[in-house]
């Protein structure tokens, strides 16, 4: 598999004088955006004469590739998830399996490179965009012993520019949104170069539009011989996602990738923060940050991730919080859905963002005051929604709040001791959700099952029950 991707990269990328006479995607036409996005990037041959049937199954064939790239749900089939990926926003640059380099030869044999800005984009100055280049590469000079030097005239290693449409490399932008940028794997005359989509809106620091810095960050990976990452939090996975430039670190997997290729930066007076490593829910010590449902999916967060689980398939998805929702935060407290309301809330602090769905909802964050809880309270360690009587269980250190959600107040007699509730759970409960008649209280990396009735204790599991390995 892994040879097969990468032959096709190769042919993609190096044969010179290809040219891909593939229409930008129609908007209405979801058969049409599969077909383009697939021959782009998964090595779907063009339209040949052989049979409909051959068509269908090859077609077939390279979406069970993409789904499974992704971590999708493995159908061959044009389903809402599968499409919902194609319209993300993304790199250019065809996809392969788990983070790897181009094959043999594509590194760099010099460690001393230098790069070329050729042209100017309109939508920031040109300090803005000198910025970005240059911030853009020191992420990789950071961590490995490379050094990038800037040049004015003459061919540099990264030759970089902004394009339009065909733009004579055989790898035609499309317009707005789509394919983002392209870059070359490291080798002679075009490799190495990166081009930017200058139908783009690109941005110097906002959330809004797309963020210079971001998009050449990963581009410049390719430029040094790295592919796509399969990881979700990984700079090198081939989708958009918006992070603050400010507080950037390369993710742990972007690190093992570029460093297998060159080794590590031996500067040992540069301060090194530590990389973010994506959580595995594989980990038997993983602790979760907030469990909640979601219109008939089960939602774990950790961090700046969460995971998405289906529970009639047996796939889970991964994905970072800012890739669905770039307002909230890392490391929320807890997270519930209401169904009186139809919305689920996401807690941190005193801060409460709620969802419609998967829209964020207007008028949020509100304060925590909205839930008429004793004002000294100002952190939540978990809420359980109880869908039989519309009572939301609020648990603050060792304490329960229960809280009725038609008369908005908390009950008499509350808050409780959380044992004297849920006899045997004497641990602090970190997480917790109801689903199927039964509750689930996360404590450290366990999980505790109560009967929704009667809050019996019926079994201690660990916390992966739900998202196995
Ligand atoms: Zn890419
Ligand atoms: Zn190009």
């Amino acid at each position: 598999m892994k040879s097969y991707y990468q032959l096709c990269v190769l042919i993609a990328l190096v044969v010179s004088g290809y040219t891909s006479p593939i229409p930008p995607p129609a908007d209405t036409d979801q058969e049409s955006i599969a077909v383009s996005y697939l021959t782009q990037l998964y090595g779907l041959p063009k339209q040949t004469s052989s049979s409909t049937e051959t068509r269908s199954s090859s077609i077939s064939l390279r979406l069970k590739e993409m789904q499974q790239f992704f971590k999708l749900k493995v159908t061959g089939k044009l389903d809402d998830e599968t499409l919902e990926v194609m319209k993300k926003p993304r790199c250019g640059v065809p996809d392969v399996a788990a983070y790897s380099t181009f094959q043999g030869d594509y590194k760099w044999k010099k460690h001393d490179l230098t790069y070329r800005i050729e042209n100017y984009t309109p939508d920031l100055s040109k300090a803005e965009v000198d910025d970005s280049i240059k911030r853009a590469l020191q992420v990789w000079a950071d961590v490995t012993p490379l050094t990038f030097t800037r040049i004015y005239s003459g061919t540099a290693d990264i030759m970089i520019s902004f394009a339009v449409g065909d733009h004579r490399d055989g790898y035609p932008f499309d317009g707005p949104d789509g394919f983002l940028a392209h870059a070359f794997p490291p080798f002679e005359g075009i490799g190495g170069d990166a081009h930017f989509d200058d139908d783009e809106t690109f941005v110097y620091k906002s959330p809004q539009g797309y963020n210079l810095f971001l998009v050449a960050a990963h581009e410049f990976g390719h430029s040094l011989g790295l592919e796509h990452s399969q990881d979700p939090g990984a700079l090198m996975y081939p989708t958009y996602v918006y992070r603050d430039m400010n507080t950037f670190v390369l993710p742990k997997d972007d690190v093992d990738g570029i460093q297998s290729l060159y080794g590590p930066n031996t500067d040992i007076s540069r301060p090194k923060p530590t990389p973010p490593v994506t959580p595995n829910k594989c980990d038997p010590n993983l602790v979760l940050d907030a469990v909640t449902m979601l219109r008939g999916e089960i939602m774990f967060f950790k961090a700046g991730f969460f995971w998405r689980s289906y529970p009639l398939s047996a796939s889970v998805e991964q994905h970072l919080i800012t890739s669905f929702w770039p307002e909230i935060p890392d490391h929320i407290d807890a997270a519930f859905e209401s169904l009186l309301e139809d919305k689920v809330f996401i807690i941190k602090g005193e801060k409460v963002w709620a969802l419609y769905g998967y829209d964020m909802v207007q008028g949020y964050p509100r304060s925590l005051s909205m839930f008429n809880l004793p004002k000294k309270v100002n952190k939540i360690s978990a809420v359980l929604y109880d869908e039989t009587s519309y009572k939301i269980l609020f648990f603050v250190d060792n304490q329960v709040y229960s809280y009725n959600e038609e008369k908005r107040k908390v009950e008499k007699g509350y808050p409780k001791p959380v044992d004297k509730v849920f006899s045997g759970m004497t641990g602090k409960v970190t997480a917790a959700f109801q689903y199927k008649g039964f509750n689930y209280l996360f404590s450290g990396s366990k999980m505790f099952e109560f009967g929704a009735h009667n809050n019996k204790l019926l079994r201690v599991l660990n916390n992966n029950y739900f998202l196995p390995c």
